[in-house]
């Protein structure tokens, strides 16, 4: 059917051009047996994530939601060396799973889980007056994505980028029957993205290994 159709494309898309190694593959792996959800991105979604970091110049990136690490590791990848990533996560076992998948990937330098709410990590931050981030990649819990993205609209500048995962559901965003929390949340801050005059943006739906979805690239700057 459809979807079976969906996936082997992502599949044979993934083996001919996505460079999913080892280190990724085990680190997926680890985080199904340590229990996590299979909710992490594809590998292509990994790559995408990791050019748009790259079209950029990306060296500083700012993750909402980590689970056990994996798009974590494609956007410390795309960083560099030198470059950072911050990401938020509320649950302990899943930052605890996303450290040592870091850590095997070479990234522990890189990367930094940190632990808690992120609406309270990121008022944190906020009050730290960090560096702006050059990417924000917001994929957590959806009823909070308006104030994720306020407080990403506060850690950016000009030429930085937010990409907001989740936003078709397979096509309960259109849905009236569908009031769940986060379908509210996801038509909220398409609401939020539309009124925002420092935003350009637009949304993509998505089909492939994870179903029928779709995410929001924000570009932050006034459209020409
Ligand atoms: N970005 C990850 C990837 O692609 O590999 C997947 C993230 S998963 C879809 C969402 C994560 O957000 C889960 O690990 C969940 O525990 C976390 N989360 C949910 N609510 C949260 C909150 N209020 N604060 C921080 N993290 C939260």
């Amino acid at each position: 059917d459809l979807i079976q159709g969906w996936r082997a494309v992502d599949d044979y898309l993934v083996d001919t051009l996505v460079d999913e190694d080892d280190t990724l593959r085990q680190a997926r792996a680890a985080s199904h047996a340590a229990g996590l959800p299979p909710i992490e991105v594809a590998a292509n979604q990994g790559a995408f994530l990791a050019l748009l970091v790259r079209l950029v110049s990306g060296r500083r990136v700012l993750e909402v939601g980590t689970l056990g690490g994996y798009s974590t590791i494609w956007l410390g990848r795309a960083v560099g060396p030198t470059g950072r990533v911050v990401t938020l996560e509320v649950d302990p076992h899943h930052a605890e799973v996303a450290r040592a998948n870091l850590e095997r990937a070479g990234l522990g330098a890189v990367a930094q889980v940190v632990l808690g709410p992120a609406v309270d990590s990121l008022d944190a931050l906020i009050a730290a007056r960090p560096e702006p981030f050059d990417l924000v990649f917001i994929d957590a819990d959806k009823q909070n994505n308006a104030r994720y993205l306020a407080a990403a609209l506060r850690l950016t500048r000009p030429g930085s980028a937010i990409v907001i995962d989740n936003v078709v559901r397979r096509g309960a965003v259109v849905d009236p029957a569908h009031t769940d929390p986060d379908v509210l949340g996801t038509r909220a801050v398409l609401g939020l993205v539309r009124a925002e005059p420092r935003l350009t943006a637009t949304a993509l739906q998505t089909v492939g290994s994870k179903g029928w979805d779709g995410f929001v690239l924000a570009l932050v700057g006034q459209p020409r």
